[in-house]
């Protein structure tokens, strides 16, 4: 197979056009078509010869991803199904809220870990996401946000399929793409890279000397616990995270953001709110309290109302800011951890 053309760095579409003898600014033009006009195929470059973009078809491919189906919650949250090139399915959301539109994206079809709570985890990980796979999404959701907010996106998520971190290539790479001048141009705190904790892809980041936000799906404070709901805790522990995300603020100066799901009974109790606290005194971060969709087949619920609220009460009475999630698009499966193509959707997938 030939090289996609949006896998390659500016310098590297250089290098190859380079060898096809093609004059240098041609890779300036290509490269503003792909990034910042967002061409999905050669023959929309129109400012290039005919003869040089038949050149360009046979030398590279041009892999996109098709819209296949796209929901609409009761919310305005959006849903598309998107077919990759080998026929494999993935997901993406749209999320408007009053004076933001956020784009939740995959990064891997399927995922590769298994945590007990997570739809997508009862998938398995069939490959990572391309770069060109991963800003199509993007490109394809600020299409509906332009349609039905009247503005493009305002922030992009990394909270849709898979583990961004175990396809860390790709996922840095798209976020290049996304924030660069020749590209999209956001600015990079409007990104959110949601990882379950993978210790040395943290530091990685955090030497990369880029300037998003990172969210931690912590979900359980102590590692008895954690080790029951996510196994890559095993792997991975919390004394281990806690030094990777000590590492991250200390090069970046930015906070990692808890994300804390609420189970009943598993980890709403008052004990649990201070375990919580004992991790939180460890690192720099905000907390965010999020409310569980439930899952099929999963054992863990929802929490109670009423310990929810005596849970973030408690936070809140030590002086801590804490922000209580809300899910959005639940009628449509659009949900966190709901992502894992169900039939119903009218999508399919190889499971
Ligand atoms: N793999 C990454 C990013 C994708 S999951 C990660 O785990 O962080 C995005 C977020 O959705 C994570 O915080 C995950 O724990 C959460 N999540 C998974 N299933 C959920 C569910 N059923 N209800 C609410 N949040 C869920
Ligand atoms: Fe994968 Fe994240 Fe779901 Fe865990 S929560 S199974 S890491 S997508």
């Amino acid at each position: 197979m030939a090289l996609d053309i949006r896998q390659l760095e500016y310098n590297e579409i250089s290098e190859e056009l380079a060898k096809i003898n093609a004059p240098k600014f041609r890779a300036k033009q290509i490269y503003e078509w792909l990034w910042q006009k967002s061409a999905r195929s050669f023959d929309e470059m129109s400012n290039l010869p005919k003869e040089f973009r038949e050149q360009l078809k046979a030398q590279f491919d041009f892999c996109t991803v098709i819209e296949s189906i796209s929901q609409t919650s009761k919310d305005g949250t959006v849903k598309i199904g998107m077919q990759l090139k080998d026929n494999r399915l993935i997901e993406g959301v749209m999320i408007p809220d009053q004076n933001r539109a956020t784009a939740c994206v995959s990064s891997q079809v399927g995922c590769s870990l298994s945590c007990t709570f997570c739809a997508t985890g009862f998938l398995k990980r069939e490959r990572n996401l391309e770069v060109g796979e991963i800003y199509d999404q993007v490109i394809l959701l600020n299409k509906y946000a332009k349609l039905n907010n009247g503005k493009g996106l305002t922030n992009i998520v990394y909270m849709g399929m898979g583990e961004p971190l175990l396809n860390y290539d790709n996922v840095m790479r798209s976020i290049k793409m996304i924030t660069s001048p020749e590209g999209l141009h956001m600015a990079q705190k409007r990104i959110t890279v949601s990882t379950s904790g993978i210790s040395r892809g943290i530091i990685r980041l955090a030497d990369e000397n880029m300037n998003f936000n990172l969210a931690l799906s912590l979900h359980a404070a102590t590692d008895q616990k954690r080790d029951e709901i996510m196994d890559i805790n095993r792997s991975n522990n919390l004394d281990s995270l806690v030094e990777a995300l000590n590492y991250f603020y200390s090069k970046t100066g930015n906070k990692v953001t808890f994300e804390y799901i609420l189970f009943d009974n598993f980890n709403d109790s008052i004990k649990d709110a201070e375990d919580l606290i004992v991790l939180y005194q460890r690192v720099p971060a905000f907390i965010n309290i999020i409310e569980y969709n439930n899952v099929e087949g999963v054992t863990l619920k929802k929490a109670k109302a009423d310990k929810r609220d005596a849970f973030v009460n408690h936070l809140r009475k030590r002086g801590i800011t804490v922000a209580v999630r809300r899910s959005r698009g639940k009628d449509i499966d659009a949900a966190c951890g709901q992502l894992a193509n169900k039939n119903d959707a009218g999508i399919t997938a190889k499971v």
